[in-house]
């Protein structure tokens, strides 16, 4: 299977690695949202987030609790973003699992969530019953 990011663990793709170890890398993403937009994938490949075994997910999370502050510091940011897209329509690209960390500025022009909508009456309710039930036989 040719996977973009298979090949950045395998050092087919180069990438502006800033930390590796057994199970994880974390690199400079290529096209950043800004500067030290830095993404964290298992070396193992997991298609998405959904996907990933838990164990993995929750040493991924405490690893970024490591690299979300440095990247903080070293970009001067006083906040950030950290995400999974997870299916096309979310917006992933690259169906290897990953996750983004991004530095975040006052007025950096990057508006999240765009065109919300309000709830008509009692509609929030029979949403919250959908999801709950759904939950229940998980
Ligand atoms: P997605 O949209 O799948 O959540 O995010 C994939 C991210 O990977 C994008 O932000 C994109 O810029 C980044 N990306 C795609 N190909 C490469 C690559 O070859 N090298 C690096 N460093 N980043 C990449
Ligand atoms: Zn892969």
């Amino acid at each position: 299977m040719d996977c973009v990011f298979c090949n950045i663990v395998s050092w087919k793709t180069p990438s502006q690695r800033v930390y590796e170890d057994d199970s994880f890398i974390a690199f400079l993403d290529i096209n950043p949202v800004n500067f030290g937009h830095t993404l964290i994938i298992p070396r193992e490949h997991y298609a998405n987030f959904t996907e990933t075994p838990n164990e993995v997910l929750c040493d991924m999370t405490v690893l970024a609790k490591k690299i979300a502050p440095a990247v903080l510091e070293a970009m001067s940011a006083p906040a950030y973003n950290v995400t999974f897209n997870v299916g096309t329509e979310a917006g992933q690209a690259v169906h290897h699992v990953h996750m983004h960390i991004i530095p975040r500025y006052a007025d950096d022009g990057h508006k999240l969530w765009h065109g919300r909508s309000g709830y008509a009456e009692g509609e929030m309710g029979s949403t919250a019953k959908k999801i709950k039930e759904k939950i229940r036989n998980k």
